[in-house]
């Protein structure tokens, strides 16, 4: 007796769902939202039993698991903790759309975080041999804000005056 099963045919059923949706960000996300579009300001909240940042915030320590209640605005400026760049772009799953690959994700430990709490976003760079670890970054804010994560429209590095004096003196 053979294990093969037969040939079944499949049915695929394919459909485009829209569901148009709105809800609440929360009075923790709906503040750093907030201070995004209205005063270009990155908040963090603190932990009171660790004392670790969170950015974005979220509502409870992801460590501790207590309420995490304290604010703190953290700087525009920080350090690359660590990149990818992508070559094969995947649709956004917000909006669907595919960025222009390659692209540079970053993690950035923003001046004046405590903790583990690197913050993520685009690096917008002309020159990928630029990317590095520990290099300084700064934040671009959009001209125009809506009160979601696309306010800050991406990092770019801060030139560093240093490399363009070794960058002489090899040529020379
Ligand atoms: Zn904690």
């Amino acid at each position: 007796m053979s294990n093969e099963k037969p040939n079944e045919e499949l049915i695929v059923s394919r459909q485009i769902l829209s569901i148009p949706q709105r809800f609440s960000t929360g009075p923790v996300m709906g503040r750093f939202l907030r201070e995004l579009r209205d005063n270009k300001r990155i908040m963090a909240n603190k932990c009171p039993k660790c004392g670790r940042h969170q950015v974005p915030p979220r509502e409870v320590c992801a460590v501790c698991h207590v309420e995490a209640t304290g604010w703190d605005e953290l700087g525009q400026e920080g350090t690359v903790r660590d990149f990818d760049i992508v070559y094969y772009a995947s649709p956004d799953p917000l909006t669907g759309e595919t960025r222009q690959a390659p692209y540079v994700l970053c993690w950035v430990d923003l001046d004046g975080t405590q903790g583990d709490a690197p913050f993520w976003h685009l690096l917008d760079v002309d020159d990928l041999s630029k990317v590095r670890r520990g290099v300084r970054v700064r934040v671009v804010f959009a001209d125009e804000r809506h009160g979601n994560t696309e306010d800050i429209r991406h990092f770019e590095i801060i030139d560093d005056p240093a490399d363009e004096t070794r960058g002489a003196c090899i040529d020379e």
